[in-house]
């Protein structure tokens, strides 16, 4: 495992820089299956044509696919109702979608934002903008050494004033996986709205909305094996059919005139415009492949991979690991006391190994961490032991030639 598995991944087989292509870059995007690239094609091929409009043939096979999509993200969230299921561009999107409807049209001064120290910058600047236009604050829930939130501190923050939690499933920098079920109970129980980001929850465990018991919950079709330029907003019924919408056009409305417009219920609402029928397709494509699999034994499979990776990282000299939580998905952040993140990743890339250097969005994580970034090695369900093995051999060397260049530099220094 996953030797077959890969086949299905097309570009895993490409060359770069004369090497093998090791894809330790997960958390920023992954790669896609053929049967996703299939749909897409076909789709151009065989159904291209606008939704919900017309009355020929295409538009009903464009139209069936699209609404058969909206089922399949419904199934695969467990949401009760497929018009809770919104199309947006991606998590960012969604998260804008509300802070604009929701935030700008309930928010005001005295009331309370409450986000983790731990949030992409996707979950911190939508809410500053709105903070700004209403006169809300921003609180922020502070995490531990491991990189975990701190969960009494969060108790204590929680007060009649918080209107709404909005905090990250996985931390996209340190792989940790917060306990948003306690902490979604506990918002509600000071009557908070509460929003989770799983941008990088949902390829690595399933997820169920009526379990979790959240308001709002988002992500991105990239970061699960489907297309860029589709994500996913899903909302609770009644919330969604009490917020205003946030963009106007085609499609959201029911009838315009120069006197006045009414506007459609949601999901449409919330749609203004022709949507990315091509990715709304890819995505689901995404999910029917990933529900084809084992997806505990894929889970196990990464945690496999994660254990590896760390230990073997742990017995390289100068590398501190970031983020120690005890529940984690397969991201393994550190940094390098002999060599700048940067350059340690354009020296990796030259050995067909691509990783991701810096403060992945995250800046105010990074500055509690009192870094200025990392290097992030993000792995996904195609990965392997021989990847591994690649990049700690690749590390290895580079540390070598590294160290040893430093301390003929310092005979020098001591020479003259
Ligand atoms: N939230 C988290 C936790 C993320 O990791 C990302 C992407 N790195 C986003 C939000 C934003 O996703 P997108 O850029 O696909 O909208």
């Amino acid at each position: 495992m996953p030797a077959d598995l890969r086949l299905h991944f097309p570009i895993l087989a490409e060359q770069v820089h004369g090497h093998p292509l090791v894809w330790l870059d997960n958390a920023a995007t992954t790669q896609k299956p053929r049967v996703v690239i299939d749909a897409i094609s076909d789709y151009y091929l065989r159904a291209n044509a606008n939704v919900h409009r017309a009355s020929h043939a295409l538009s009903a096979r464009s139209t069936h696919a699209f609404e058969d999509a909206r089922d399949t993200v419904c199934q695969f969230l467990n949401a009760r109702h497929s018009d809770e299921i919104i199309w947006t561009r991606g998590a960012t999107e969604a998260l804008n979608l509300l802070a604009w409807s929701w935030g700008s049209s309930t928010l005001k001064a005295g009331d309370e934002i409450l986000l983790s120290a731990m949030e992409h910058h996707a979950n911190i600047v939508p809410w500053q903008l709105v903070a700004e236009r209403t006169g809300a604050t921003i609180k922020v829930i502070p995490i531990t050494e491991s990189g975990e939130l701190d969960l009494a501190a969060f108790q204590q923050l929680l007060n009649s004033n918080t209107k709404v939690l909005s905090v990250t499933h996985v931390s996209n920098a340190l792989g940790t996986i917060n306990p948003v079920k306690e902490m979604i109970a506990a918002a509600k129980a000071v009557g908070a709205l509460t929003i989770i980001d799983g941008a990088q929850a949902v390829a690595h465990f399933p997820v169920d909305m009526q379990d979790l018991d959240c308001d709002f919950y988002v992500f991105s079709g990239h970061k699960v094996y489907g297309p860029t330029g589709i994500g996913v907003l899903y909302g609770r019924r009644d919330l969604l059919e009490a917020m205003p919408p946030w963009q106007g056009g085609g499609e959201m409305i029911d009838r315009v005139s120069f006197s006045g417009t009414t506007f459609q219920k949601p999901p449409f609402r919330f749609e203004a415009g022709t949507p990315n029928i091509a990715g709304v397709i890819g995505l689901a494509a995404a999910i029917n492949y990933l529900n084809a699999q084992d997806r505990t034994r894929l889970a196990q499979h990464e945690t496999m991979l994660r254990l590896k990776l760390e230990q073997a990282l742990d017995q390289l000299p100068g590398i501190r690991r970031i983020g120690t939580a005890q529940d984690k998905t397969a991201v393994v952040s550190f940094v390098c006391d002999h060599i700048h993140n940067q350059d340690l990743g354009v020296l990796l890339d030259q050995q067909g190994i691509a990783v991701r250097t810096g403060h992945h969005c995250t800046m105010p994580l990074m500055e509690t961490l009192g870094l200025k970034g990392t290097v992030r090695a993000s792995l996904a369900c195609y990965n392997t032991e021989a990847d591994i093995d690649h990049f700690i051999a690749a590390l290895h060397t580079i540390l070598n030639e590294t160290i040893t260049a430093v301390q003929e530099h310092a005979e020098t220094v001591v020479a003259f």
